[in-house]
């Protein structure tokens, strides 16, 4: 028996064969893959070398498994502040700054005491230092204006923004089942 749910993860890929979410990429243990397997609601595409067995079956772990059923992405993303950072792909509105997310924050382009909302349209990512320095100010008032209006994203654009960020585990079967970008820039 392989130790620990955090190994052998299988990548889990939609009926279209696209993993079912990019960020964070969709991986299942590998308990919940093979009762998906007995379950029949999954296809296996790839496997590991490990075995698990049973008093009375043997199976190798699933690497890749695709879903039998298609499921449709949310229409609308859920308005947060990971997904806003997500829209943003984790970087500074203000001074275009990459950072980890732990140094991000969420900036009111029209400050909340001036009236603005925390909405899609009005809130961006800054790193701490622009966002101390924008302060209460209006965009105008600082000249600090986002990089992109900000504006609701589509499911679909926050999955395309999600494949730019590989995760830290990577089998080597599931690379012909995702395409990062940065192994287009090489
Ligand atoms: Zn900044």
């Amino acid at each position: 028996m392989p130790d620990g749910g955090s190994h052998y993860p299988a990548l889990v890929l939609n009926a279209d064969f696209r993993p079912l979410s990019y960020f964070p990429l969709s991986v299942w243990s590998w308990q919940d893959a093979v009762k998906a397997v007995f379950m029949d609601r999954v296809s296996v595409l790839s496997e590991y070398d490990t075995e698990v067995r049973s008093p009375s079956v043997s199976m190798r772990l699933p690497s890749v498994i695709a879903l039998k059923e298609y499921i449709p992405a949310a229409r609308r993303p859920a308005f947060t502040r990971f997904n806003v950072f997500l829209r943003d792909r984790f970087e500074c509105q203000y001074c275009g700054g990459s950072f980890p997310t732990q140094e991000l924050t969420f900036d009111h382009v029209i400050p909340r005491s001036r009236g603005g909302r925390t909405t899609w349209e009005n809130v961006v990512t800054a790193c701490s230092c622009c966002n101390l320095k924008k302060g209460n100010r209006l965009p105008r008032e600082c000249q600090m204006f986002p990089r992109q209006p900000p504006r609701q994203p589509t499911s679909w654009e926050l999955q395309e923004n999600g494949r730019a960020f590989p995760p830290n585990y990577l089998h080597e079967s599931w690379r012909d089942y995702l395409y990062w970008d940065s192994e287009l820039e090489g």
